[in-house]
């Protein structure tokens, strides 16, 4: 698919964070090619004037005014919030690999997610950071749903790049993002990747505006069976799914001794932060 690209001018790359676990959010682009079907950082497109669909254009920030390295001193910064920073236009314009080098030597925690191996492109400059996590989403083992639901990187190119990541002594931490229900299987998944996974991440999956619709309908056509309880979760709202799931990946993780943050209730989290929408998933 063509996707609009534009250059544009920012004054700056630092955005004060609302996110639970960051003091700053540098994104270096505006949309994002992945278009997930889930992808609540569409909002995006009403900020900043955006009539094309989703996925189908990419703004590449400029900023000549340096970061202020002062400012992000012992702070955290997550990259990126509403955007992917390894999409495929990082490999032409490098925006995020040149934020990267400006911020190396600073004394500051890191936080980087992707879905996309093109990070393996910067692991000479990764490893020179000393505080740093670098996470890839992944949520299913299929690539037939992984296919259906975003155009990133196939999941075994992100298993590899996860692995090679470990291989090479950073810190990786899998994403599990979104959880969908009943589809998602996070045992699975930690009993193929626990061996270079460091610390796993778990986040569920919210449906609103736009996309509930495009999500229920596609679960209506892919998976009937499980379309009942989909309707149980997101239209009638019971919650009682994911406090037996997050009871479940508590105990599983404790017992077998990986280290994990649950996000099940992030979207309160960051309510209580600041009402703003600068939400968590790349
Ligand atoms: S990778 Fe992240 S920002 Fe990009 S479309 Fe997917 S969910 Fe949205």
């Amino acid at each position: 698919m063509k996707i609009k690209e534009k250059v544009i001018e920012v004054k700056d790359y630092l955005t004060k964070s609302n996110l639970p676990a960051s003091d700053y959010v540098i994104n270096p682009y505006i949309g994002c090619p992945h278009a997930c079907k889930y992808c609540y950082a569409c909002f995006m497109k009403r900020f900043t004037g955006h009539l094309e669909e989703w996925g189908t254009f990419i703004d590449i920030k400029r900023c000549d005014k340096p970061i202020n390295l002062n400012k992000i001193q012992n702070k955290s910064i997550f990259l990126s919030s509403v955007t992917d920073c390894y999409n495929c236009f990082e490999e032409k314009y490098q925006v995020t690999k040149k934020i990267l080098e400006q911020i190396v030597d600073v004394k500051c925690s890191i936080g980087i997610s992707t879905k996309s191996k093109l990070i393996l492109r910067d692991i000479d400059l990764l490893k020179k950071f000393n505080d740093l996590k670098v996470s890839i989403s992944i949520n299913t083992l299929d690539e037939n749903f992984k296919n259906d639901m975003d155009n990133a990187s196939s999941i075994n190119d992100r298993l590899c790049t996860l692995k090679e990541l470990h291989n090479q002594g950073l810190y990786t931490v899998l994403f599990m993002s979104p959880i969908f229900p009943y589809i998602t299987d996070f045992k699975g998944i930690i009993e193929k990747t626990n061996t270079y996974v460091d610390e796993y991440w778990f986040e569920n999956l919210n449906l609103r505006g736009n996309y509930k619709q495009t999500i229920l309908d596609y679960i209506k056509v892919k998976y009937p069976n499980l379309y009942s309880e989909y309707d149980k979760i997101y239209l009638k709202g019971i919650k009682m799914y994911w406090e037996n799931l997050s009871r479940e990946i508590e105990n599983y993780c404790k017992q077998n001794n990986i280290k994990y943050i649950n996000y099940f209730y992030h979207e309160q989290l960051v309510k209580a932060r600041l009402k703003n929408h600068f939400l968590f998933f790349a």
